[in-house]
This record gives C-alpha cells, sequence and structure tokens, in this order.
C-alpha cells in the first residue's frame, strides 16, 4: 500500500470512531460499535478474535439545578451519580479537619478549597488510590449527606483540561454529587446554613461491554503483546485518546496480512482505561493470571500521533540487547522520537507483572493533557494520520525483527 493510501485509511478510521460513532464510553451503543468494528477489520486481516465480556454501567443525565431563594446557580451532574430531588440546608466544609467535626447528615454539604483540590480516585479502583482520598470517601459515607456539591479549579494532573472538573466520577458511590466552578463555589458559599434545593437527573444503567483479543503466530511461550485502548470518555469524541492507537494498531494488523511467523502477536483493544473501575484491564490481568512471563514484550499506545511534536517512545524494564533493538529501528523514522517515561497508562499492567514494556505516546503528551484530552476538542482534527502510519510501520519493523531473531 502506498503512503497515500495509508494515510487515507488512517483518516477514515479515525473518523469512524469519532464521528461515525459519536461517543465509546464503557456501556454505551457506540462502545459496543467499536469493538464489533475492531474485531471485524482485525479478522478481515486473518487474525484469530475473542471478545471476553465483563458487566459495567452505562449512565445518562439531563443536567441539574441549584436554588436558594428563587437564585440559581450553575451545576454540573458528576459522571456516573445518582441523581436526587432534595431541599436541606447548606454546610459548607474545606478541610479534611472540617469535615470530620461537620453534622452533615441530612444536609447539603459543598466541597470547596482545599478538600477539592484533586479528583478523588474512585473508592473501588484497583490500581492507585491515595489514602487521603479515601479517607474522605469514607468520612462522607459515614456522615451520609443527601447530597455533595463540588466547587472544584483545576487538577493539573488528573484532568487538567476540565475546568471545572468532577471531583468524584464513581459509579460505587451512592452519594449524589454535583460539581461547579470555584467561582460560583465562593458565592454559594455566603449561603451557609440556608435551605437550599438540588434536582440532578441522572440515572445508572446496566450494561456490557468486552475487550477484543487478537492473534497471530503460533508460539503461545513467545508472544508480543500491543494495547490500545478503545473506551473514550464522557462527552469527548477521543481522537487523541485513544482512537489514535487502536487506528495504528489496525494499520499495523493489515501490515501482518501475510505474517506466518512462530513469534506470538496479540494485539487487544482495552475497554476501560478512561472509565472508573477500568474493567477490560481487570479482566485482562484476570485472564493472564499467570501467563504473563510469557510476554516477550508489552507494548502499549496512547494519545499517539498529536498533530504538534513528534512520536514519543519510552522503555522499562527491556534488556540491553531488547533496547538496542528497539532503538536501532524506531531510529529509521524521524519523526519517532525517545521520549520521557511515563506511567498514567495501561502499561502499568505490564510493568506491574514485571515485564520489558515500550510505551508509545505523543512528545508533547503534557500539553495535551491540559488542552485537550477528555474534552469534546479531542476531535480527528488533533492526529496527525501521517504520523499512524509511522507508528505501525515502525511496529511493523520490530515485530518482524523480533521474530526473525528467534530463527
Ligand atoms: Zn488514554
Amino acid at each position: 500500500m502506498t503512503s497515500d493510501s495509508l494515510i487515507d485509511k488512517a483518516d477514515s478510521y479515525l473518523q469512524r470512531l469519532c464521528i461515525d460513532i459519536p461517543s465509546r464510553r464503557v456501556g454505551c451503543a457506540g462502545n459496543r460499535a467499536a469493538t464489533d468494528f475492531f474485531t471485524h477489520t482485525v479478522s478481515s486481516f486473518g487474525f484469530g478474535t475473542e471478545s471476553p465480556e465483563f458487566d459495567c454501567m452505562d449512565w445518562s443525565q439531563e443536567g441539574a439545578h441549584l436554588t436558594i431563594d428563587g437564585a440559581s446557580f450553575e451545576v454540573f451532574v458528576s459522571p456516573y451519580s445518582l441523581g436526587c430531588h432534595v431541599r436541606a440546608p447548606l454546610v459548607v466544609v474545606s478541610t479534611v479537619e472540617e469535615l470530620e467535626e461537620a453534622e452533615v447528615s441530612d444536609k447539603i454539604v459543598l466541597l470547596r478549597g482545599d478538600i477539592a483540590k484533586e479528583q478523588l480516585m474512585p473508592k473501588n479502583f484497583p490500581f492507585y488510590n491515595p489514602d487521603h482520598h479515601q479517607r474522605i470517601i469514607q468520612l462522607l459515607e459515614t456522615k451520609n449527606p443527601q447530597a455533595i456539591i463540588a466547587a472544584t479549579s483545576r487538577d493539573v494532573v488528573m484532568v487538567g483540561s476540565q475546568y471545572p472538573f468532577p471531583l468524584f466520577e464513581d459509579g460505587d458511590f451512592d452519594i449524589p454529587s454535583v460539581y461547579m466552578t470555584e467561582e460560583e463555589g465562593n458565592r454559594l458559599a455566603g449561603h451557609a446554613g440556608k435551605e437550599i434545593s438540588l434536582e440532578s437527573r441522572a440515572h445508572r444503567i446496566p450494561a456490557t461491554g468486552c475487550n477484543v483479543i487478537a492473534r497471530k503466530g503460533v508460539d503461545p511461550k513467545g508472544r508480543i503483546v500491543l494495547f490500545a485502548h478503545i473506551d473514550a470518555r464522557i462527552s469527548s469524541p477521543g481522537a487523541g485518546d485513544n482512537a489514535s492507537g487502536v487506528v495504528a494498531l489496525l494499520l499495523l494488523a493489515e501490515m501482518l496480512l501475510g505474517y506466518s511467523g512462530d513469534l506470538g502477536i496479540e494485539i487487544v483493544a482495552l475497554n476501560g482505561e478512561d472509565y472508573y473501575s477500568n474493567p477490560g484491564e481487570q479482566q485482562y490481568l484476570a485472564l493472564n493470571a499467570g501467563k504473563f512471563d510469557d510476554i516477550l514484550l508489552g507494548i502499549n499506545l496512547d494519545d499517539v500521533a498529536y498533530v504538534k511534536g513528534n512520536v514519543a517512545y519510552s522503555l522499562y524494564d527491556c534488556p540491553p540487547q531488547l533496547a538496542g533493538t528497539i532503538r536501532a529501528i524506531f531510529s529509521r523514522y524521524e519523526d519517532l522520537v525517545e521520549g520521557e517515561a511515563w506511567y498514567q497508562g495501561d502499561h502499568g499492567l505490564f510493568l506491574m507483572n514485571q515485564r520489558p514494556t515500550l510505551a508509545i505516546t505523543s512528545e508533547l503528551v503534557s500539553e495535551l493533557m491540559a488542552e485537550i484530552t477528555h474534552t469534546p476538542k479531542d476531535t480527528p482534527e488533533t492526529v496527525d494520520p501521517a504520523r499512524l502510519v509511522t507508528v505501525a510501520r515502525a511496529l511493523r519493523d520490530l515485530l518482524l525483527h523480533l521474530d526473525q531473531q528467534r530463527l
């Protein structure tokens, strides 16, 4: 295939995943359409596929209203929150110590300032869960307010692109919550002690989703595993994050149409990196318990082809010979450079199992995270299809080389 036709193909895959399918949030119809599309496409290139299912939750909302004495405040429903229709006195809390002291049962609590400065990890999130987040959640569940309003600013580390950001994004947390800007929070705090009314219309919907695992190569004892998460954040088309990685894997699958090597190649659309409980990641770990040692190299692609800057790769726990091979092959591509290590991606699954790991992202990923990722701005225009072709070609070269090396 010529470069031009590969670029056209990358572009059409991006349109398919981000425009024709308007949402890929876990549990929704679009998410299922995306995993079906992935399955169908890789199958057409001669890969065998499995699509193991998991239970999850879809969610919908029709907005929220907060009023005091006829004056209204702008609030947004926290993703995956339960809805509510309550009227109760307002209590304002700014620190964990204040929350420990406060009487909030049967009240509506406004969390602002220090206690609301970082997005709280979901209560059952398995991979990273700091004690001070869990402490806040435990206190709230014990004291059981009728509802929570969170006034937030920017959390650069977690959700830099979202202002205000939802303090809670957790389908396992059952106190209804909404969020607002810091400015609205300042205005609202002036009404402490008054009766306020909060109506939030939101619905949790039992659903299912699946990972897609595609395989080629005969050797089950030596495989290279490539991940790209196929789900997207609620309200984001998810072009960079992470249709880009998925499209690179689809291009790679086609480049391996005639592959008949021994080296096992496993291409995985993981489903849940941007969902509160990481169901696809947990399922992959469970299905591969005791089998991670067969993975010669784990590769993760996430946000790989931002239109600005180069594609950046980073290596973790790679033996010197393997690292040398990867660097030598990738150096043939001038828009592919070695960048900084990062840890907030699905390659954590390889790292926690001590496997040699290669992560691919964009060189300017911190700019992406601060401005575009997880927002409606993450559209196909932010992704360079030519760079997706580069990533697929470089990975094809690497896989074919590693297969040859084993003969
Ligand atoms: Zn991502």
